[in-house]
Parts: C-alpha cells; sequence; structure tokens
C-alpha cells in the first residue's frame, strides 16, 4: 500500500466505520513529545477507548508501522519525521479504579502523577515514587521507568496487551525479561500495553501523601523544569551515575544548536527555545563521545530516538 492509499484509509477507516476516536495528518511531534522538538509523524489515532483502538487496530492495512506513544517524555522524534501512524494514549485509556482484592486496575493512558494521588487518597502506599514521572502507565511500563530506589515492574501482578490483530492478551512478569530500564516481551510480539494491575501495601494515606510532597519538592531543586527537557538522557552505569561522568568530563553547560547539558544536572538536555531533534541527537553522540575518551565508560542512552532524519 502506498502513502496516498494509506492516507485514504486513514480518512476512510473514520468515515465509513464504526471509529470513534481523532484521527490527524502531519502532526508535528515537538506539540506531543516533553523536549518540544523535532518532526511530523504522517498519521495519528486517539482511540476513544480500549474497544474502539481494538476496532482501530483490526483495521490498519499490515505493514503500517505503528508507534504507542504517551506523554512523549522519553521521546525523541528526528526532524524528518516518522513514516506511519502514531497510537496516542495519553488523554484516553484513563480508566482507574480498586479491584475486590485490593489491587489498583489502571489503563495505559494514566498519568504517574494521577496513580500516585489516587493509591495515597485508597490508603495505599507504595506508588509515591510515580508523582514525579511525567510518563503515563504505559510509557512507565514499556521502560520500567523507576527512581529513588523503586520501579514500575515492582509493582505489577498481570498486564493487559493488545496486538496489531486487535487481540488482547492478559500477561505476567514471566512472560518479559525485566531490569533496569528494560523490558522485552520473551515471545516476539509486536503489542502494546494497554492496562495493568498493580499492587501496593496499605497504609496511612496521609503519610504517602507527605511522601509525594517531598518526592515534588526533591525534583524541584534537583531538575531543571523549566526548560523542555527528556529527564535523564542515558542510563546509568553500573556501580556509577551517568551525571556524574557527564559532569566530571566538563560538560555542563555544553551546547550544540539550541540543545544544552543542563547546568542544574549534568544528565539532563535542555532545549533553550530553538533546538531541533538534530541538535538534542548530535549532543547526545558529543557527550558519549566525550565521556567514552575521557572515562573508558560507553554510556548507552535511556530516551527513545525515531524517525528519519532530515536529508
Ligand atoms: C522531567 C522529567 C523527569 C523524569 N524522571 C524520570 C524518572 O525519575 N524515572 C524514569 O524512569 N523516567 C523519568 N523520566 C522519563 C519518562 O518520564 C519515563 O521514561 C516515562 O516512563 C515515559 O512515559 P511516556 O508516557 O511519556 O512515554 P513516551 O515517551 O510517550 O514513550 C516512551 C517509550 O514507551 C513506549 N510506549 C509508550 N506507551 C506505550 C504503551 N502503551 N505500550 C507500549 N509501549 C509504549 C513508546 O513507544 C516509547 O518507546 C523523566 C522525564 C522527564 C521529562
Amino acid at each position: 500500500m502506498n502513502m496516498t492509499e494509506l492516507q485514504h484509509f486513514s480518512d476512510s477507516a473514520l468515515r465509513g466505520t464504526q471509529l470513534r476516536g481523532t484521527a490527524s495528518h502531519d502532526v508535528p511531534m515537538r506539540k506531543y513529545t516533553s523536549w518540544r522538538a523535532g518532526g511530523t509523524a504522517d498519521r495519528m489515532y486517539q482511540p476513544a477507548d480500549m474497544e474502539d483502538l481494538l476496532a482501530f487496530l483490526r483495521s490498519v492495512p499490515d505493514g503500517e508501522p505503528l508507534y504507542a506513544v504517551g506523554l512523549g517524555s522519553n521521546l525523541l522524534v528526528r526532524d524528518g519525521g516518522l513514516r506511519g501512524t502514531v497510537l496516542m494514549l495519553h488523554g484516553t485509556l484513563s480508566g482507574l479504579h480498586l479491584e475486590l482484592d485490593g489491587s489498583v486496575y489502571a489503563e495505559a493512558g494514566v498519568p504517574g502523577a494521577k496513580l500516585a494521588r489516587f493509591a495515597a487518597t485508597h490508603n495505599l502506599c507504595g506508588a509515591e515514587f510515580f508523582v514525579g514521572i511525567p510518563g503515563t502507565l504505559g510509557g512507565m511500563l514499556a521502560m520500567n521507568a523507576g527512581c529513588y530506589g523503586s520501579e514500575t515492574w515492582e509493582r505489577v501482578l498481570r498486564v493487559q496487551t493488545v496486538n496489531r490483530k486487535g487481540e488482547v492478551h492478559v500477561r505476567t512478569t514471566a512472560d518479559y525479561e525485566i531490569g533496569y530500564r528494560h523490558v522485552a516481551l520473551r515471545e516476539a510480539n509486536e503489542e502494546w500495553f494497554g492496562a495493568a494491575w498493580l499492587q501496593f501495601t496499605k497504609r496511612d494515606g496521609e503519610a504517602a501523601r507527605q511522601e509525594i510532597k517531598a518526592l515534588l519538592n526533591k525534583r524541584i531543586a534537583t531538575q531543571p523544569l523549566n526548560l523542555p527537557n527528556a529527564g535523564s538522557v542515558f542510563r546509568n552505569p553500573p556501580g556509577d551515575h551517568a551525571a556524574r561522568l557527564i559532569q566530571e568530563c566538563g560538560l555542563k553547560g555544553k551546547q550544540i544548536g539550541g540543545a544544552q547539558v543542563s547546568e542544574k544536572h549534568a544528565n539532563f538536555i535542555v532545549n533553550t527555545g530553538a533546538a531541533t531533534a538534530a541538535d538534542i541527537e548530535n549532543l547526545i553522540n558529543e557527550v558519549q563521545e566525550v565521556v567514552r575518551q575521557k572515562t573508558g565508560i560507553k554510556l548507552h542512552p535511556e530516551v527513545r530516538i525515531i524517525g528519519k532524519k532530515l536529508v
């Protein structure tokens, strides 16, 4: 199927069928990524709900590349853009409730802060760390996001996934290879997270609320939250901190175009105003190379970089 036919597909899929979501074309991904930089996606579909997502997946032609995106807080889309369709899961899939067994059921579009506050309201502890991660549950499951000694998958009982045939699976942690900022399905299937059941501990909600406040203050004090960024750019190498190595190499403040290694937190790259995705990617590569030359340690990016470079 060529581009014109695909364009026609996404128009007619909405006109002629039961789909209830929102489709758009030529979508500037800088509006959907926290770096506020990058190229255009050919198509975007934001489902109305889970049923609608499944109906959409069943109607997508084979071969159409699909990318799930939540809050875009760990994502760089190159300036040449993204061929295919973005499944926009933030602003939808927002189901969140307590199950009878005390576990929390949350859909993939639920933001971390909402999850943390929901748990505290229900006198559950262990979800506080989610408050400072500006991602959706889907993105946090994909990244095994974590901080201050806690990780997303430590809390997972089961996940519900969807595939491009519009089929639903319920999977347990045993189905995945799980590590530091790493999650991979053992069978090589293309699946996305639709929801998860999470387990927390019963406790006084007031203590959890105090912890949430303290964690937010800690972030404000240590992170450059006034400029667009994507959190930590590199994974920490075993036994060390990427920020420490970058700082030691004298890279704080280093700038390429509109991208700058933050003066406040060396593992953050900020967009000072008009950074292109190429500025950011070039700075990532430069930092990686200088750290490798000066310390012998190869830093691995935590952020996901997708799409095509401008030619
Ligand atoms: C200020 C700031 C602070 C941060 N602090 C932390 C931190 O403390 N700890 C931490 O771990 N991260 C942190 N991050 C990074 C980021 O918030 C996390 O990686 C988060 O999990 C990304 O979620 P998202 O919804 O924004 O995912 P996106 O950025 O939209 O996507 C990230 C990846 O997940 C995939 N994905 C998204 N949704 C799904 C889905 N439903 N199913 C399958 N795959 C999916 C995408 O395809 C992509 O590969 C921070 C970012 C910022 C900007």
